[in-house]
Formats: structure tokens, C-alpha cells, sequence
């Protein structure tokens, strides 16, 4: 959600006549757009600040937004009172008018709105990938998670209407993208707002109904909402795409009582079932805490056991640590930093060896590549190429002869099945090129070419950090 908030600020931005520095440029304008989930996020938004302190005196601007200034608000302009900008969450449409009021002021800006007044996907984006777009359907979330801060940061959940939805995808697919991923703190209670509660299931129909569009992506799910009717409708679209990314949290009912979410151990296990029962390709992935408050070693042990019947595909794993601001962190029973590491390092290799029996089974199987910017960081060195299968699993490949772009479909065979990609050293079997494709040449051309502007422009960015002394 905050990288395609990201995407929303640089277009807004781009609107407003600023330009991204260049590599190796100092910028005029910093902005933070933060994220109070991530660990020690204020530790390193104030490390970050100190270090741009050094270039204020040159007129550099420092803005900064996102679910952390929500939370910190004019704490940020106290500790720091060389930033120019503080909004909060729903403010984000403001940050130009706000850069130029502290420009002509003087004087240090924020704003702060408690609820949504302008849906964030109204406002101008510049997307990161001409093949692939994120789509937000709703924003904020009713649940009350005790370990999440989410909800008092960004509000009850906010639903966009359909139409705007499938309208903003038609448009993304005239530009050449292939992929959409819709997104939502809690997609499947899409719809609550404005009373349909099988409105995510048919807003993925409506997903099928647009021509072009070749794969359908959503994230996150809940367990608690997730109901048959979604199902159907990934099976009976084919342009949703056979992965699912279900948050776990824990495999103990006890904890997941204590956590507020409110689905039990039988009910997950139930929904993969059914999933698999619909989409036998479908590759599931989840999220889990481990060391959350009161977590004895049996609820340990259990979520050991759901992970070993579950069969995922992959996992993203966290330590629970405390997040100001929770009911969680005020919980008895901390569990001592010693023992969640000694079971975060459990889960990991028992993940580790799950995902690896996964993939390994699916050597020798053919799978269809979009190819992507960016996702095979050895990819220079082993001369490879990577991107997503349908099912969402990373694929390095050897293109031998052939020359796809970014956004183009390879199909391949898988040669080898690693913990955490597929393998394909063999050629590929073919390799279709894109609308997709077309776009992410021309835009590489256009970068290559670079704009033509009138006046110097006012740069945008984060300067390189340059050891002190
Ligand atoms: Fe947070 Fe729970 Fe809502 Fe997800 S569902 S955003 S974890 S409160």
C-alpha cells in the first residue's frame, strides 16, 4: 500500500512541475513517505532527518508523510524542526500546496484530517512499471488486530465504487500494463461500506470481463471474510491468477484470540482446502508472527503443525516486537527476545524446507513468464532473466537467443526448484511479445532520450549520503 502511495505522491508531484533528481544530483525536495509497521521505523526516520540536516542550508525541502507522521504528527517538527512538511495519512493530496506555503511562510507546515476526504486513486500517479500496476480498492480497515497499528492510523475502511475501479484498470490496460494487483488492508470485506458483501468476489468477475488484461492479483485477504463465492470467482476467471496470499499470524487459537483475529486454526486449514479443491495449481503464501505476547512453546508447536499441513509456497516471517500505540504492547507475558529468536530461526528453516519440497516438485513443468525490471538481482552476472509464473513464483531464466523485454510472456521449463525461485536453464520454449513489452521499450527510449524543459527544474529525491567529517 505505502510503495503505491508512493507512486500517488510522485505523480502529484510530477503535476506540480518538480522532476526526480538524477543520480548524483542533490535534490531540492525530500519526502518521507513512512510506514510505522517496520521495525525501529522513528529510530531510522529521525537517523534520516540528522543526516539531511548537513544540506538545509543550500534550501533543500524535507517533507515528511505516511503512517509514521500520522502517528509521531508535530512530535516530527519538535525533534526535527529543520522539516518543512508534516501530513498525516488522508493529507496526501495536500503535500504541494503545503511545500509551497512553507516555501512563502517561512515557517514549518501540517495537517492532519482524521478521516479520508479525497480517495488517494483520484489523485495523479506516476506508476513504477509500465507492465504491471497496483490498484487500490479500498483504504483502512475495521478490524482491530492487537498487534496492529494500522486501524488508528488510517482509519475505518473506505470502498471505492466498482465502476471507478474497473474504469482505472481500462485505463492502466490502454496504457499497455497486463497485470493489475488489487489492493486492500482486508479485501474480501470489500464492499461493506456500501452493503454487498459478495462485491470482491464480483469485482474479480468484472476483472475478466476487460480485454487485455492478463492476470489478476489481490493482496491481502483475511481468513475471517474470505468466503466461497471468492473462490468461484478466482476459479471460474481465468485472469486471476492461481496464488493466494492468506495471513496466518498464528497457528494457535489461543494466540489468534489474544491477536483479535477472529478465525481459528480448523477455519484456515478449511479455506486452503477449499481453495485447492478449486484451483489444484494454486500457490499459497502467508504471513506469521512468532513470540507474540503469552506464546507458550505448544501454541509454538502448533503453528509448526499448521505450516507443516498447510504446504506453502512461501511465508514471510516476523518477530513480534513491540509497536507503540497497540493493545498488544501492553500485554503481559512478553516473550524474552531469546526465545522468539530461537523460534523465529525454527519456522524459518521448517518454511524454508516446505517451500523447497514445493518447488522441487515442479521440475520438469512448464510455466508462462511476464518478465520483470528488477526481481533477479544476480541477473547481470549469471546472465539470466527473471519474473512471475502465474503463480506468483519468482522464475529465473537463461534466454539463450531470444531477446524479451520487461513486460514480455516467456514460457519455460523448469529445470530446477530452489527454496525460494524456479530455475529454467533450458531455452525458452517461446516468447510472445507484448503490448506491455512495446511500452516498457518506448518508455526506456524516452528516458534514454530524456524530457525537454523550459526552465530548470526543481529536484526531487533522496541525496547521497556522504560519510561525515
Ligand atoms: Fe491490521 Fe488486522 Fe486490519 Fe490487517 S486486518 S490491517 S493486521 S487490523
Amino acid at each position: 500500500m505505502n510503495a503505491h502511495d508512493s507512486e500517488r505522491l510522485a505523480g502529484l508531484l510530477d503535476e506540480a512541475g518538480y522532476q526526480r533528481a538524477g543520480d548524483g544530483e542533490t535534490p531540492d525536495v525530500v519526502v518521507f513517505n513512512t510506514c510505522a509497521v517496520r521495525e525501529n521505523a522513528a529510530d531510522r526516520l529521525y537517523g534520516n532527518l540528522g543526516h539531511l540536516l548537513p544540506q538545509k542550508k543550500n534550501g533543500m525541502q524535507i517533507a515528511v508523510g505516511g503512517c509514521l507522521a500520522q502517528m509521531e504528527r508535530t512530535r516530527i517538527t519538535e525533534r526535527a524542526p529543520w522539516v518543512d512538511v508534516v501530513y498525516g495519512t488522508h493529507n496526501m493530496g495536500s503535500l504541494p500546496a503545503l511545500l509551497e506555503r512553507a516555501r512563502v511562510r517561512h515557517e514549518a507546515q501540517a495537517e492532519f484530517a482524521e478521516t479520508l476526504e479525497t480517495f488517494p486513486s483520484l489523485l495523479p500517479a506516476r506508476r513504477q512499471s509500465v507492465y504491471s500496476a497496483w490498484v487500490a480498492i479500498s483504504v483502512g480497515c475495521n478490524n482491530t488486530c492487537t498487534f496492529c497499528i494500522v486501524p488508528s492510523l488510517r482509519g475505518k475502511e473506505k470502498d471505492r465504487r466498482p465502476g471507478d475501479i474497473l474504469d482505472e484498470i481500462q485505463t492502466l490496460v490502454a496504457d499497455g500494463v497486463l497485470e493489475v494487483t488489487l489492493l486492500g488492508q482486508n479485501v474480501n470485506s470489500y464492499g461493506a461500506e456500501f452493503g454487498d458483501r459478495s462485491a470482491f468476489g464480483k469485482l474479480l468477475r468484472g476483472c475478466g470481463e476487460i480485454e487485455g488484461l492478463e492476470r489478476v492479483r489481490f493482496t491481502s485477504p483475511h481468513p475471517r471474510d474470505f468466503t466461497d463465492d471468492v473462490i468461484d470467482a478466482m476459479a471460474e476467471t481465468p485472469n486471476v491468477m492461481p496464488s493466494l496470499h492468506m495471513p496466518l499470524q498464528s497457528g494457535s487459537d489461543r494466540i489468534l484470540k489474544a491477536m483479535r483475529r477472529a478465525y481459528r486454526r480448523n477455519r484456515y486449514l478449511a479455506i486452503l482446502d477449499r481453495v485447492r479443491a478449486s484451483i489444484p495449481d494454486a500457490a499459497i503464501t502467508t504471513d506469521i508472527i512468532v513470540g507474540f505476547p503469552g506464546e507458550t512453546e505448544q501454541d509454538f508447536e502448533d503453528t509448526l503443525d499448521l505450516v507443516r499441513r498447510a504446504r506453502f509456497a512461501g511465508a514471510f516471517t516476523f518477530r513480534y516486537s513491540i509497536r507503540r500505540g497497540t493493545p498488544a504492547a501492553a500485554m503481559d507475558a512478553q516473550v524474552p527476545a531469546d526465545v522468539v529468536q530461537d523460534r523465529y530461526e525454527r519456522l524459518t528453516a521448517l518454511v524454508e524446507e516446505t517451500t523447497y519440497a514445493e518447488n522441487q516438485q515442479l521440475s520438469g513443468a512448464t510455466v508462462e513468464v511476464l518478465v520483470a525490471e528488477g526481481e533477479g538481482r544476480k541477473d547481470a552476472a549469471t546472465h539470466r532473466m527473471s519474473g512471475r509464473a502465474r503463480d506468483n513464483r519468482l522464475v529465473h531464466f537463461t534466454p539463450a537467443e531470444t531477446a524479451p523485454r520487461p513486460g514480455d510472456v516467456v514460457t519455460v521449463t523448469v529445470t530446477r526448484g530452489a527454496p525460494h525461485y524456479l530455475l529454467s536453464d533450458a531455452a525458452p520454449l517461446s516468447v510472445r511479445r507484448t503490448r506491455a513489452g512495446d511500452a516498457w521499450a518506448a518508455a526506456a527510449a524516452a528516458q534514454r532520450t530524456g524530457p525537454v524543459t523550459a526552465a530548470p527544474p526543481v529536484l526531487l529525491g533522496m541525496p547521497a549520503r556522504h560519510p561525515l567529517g
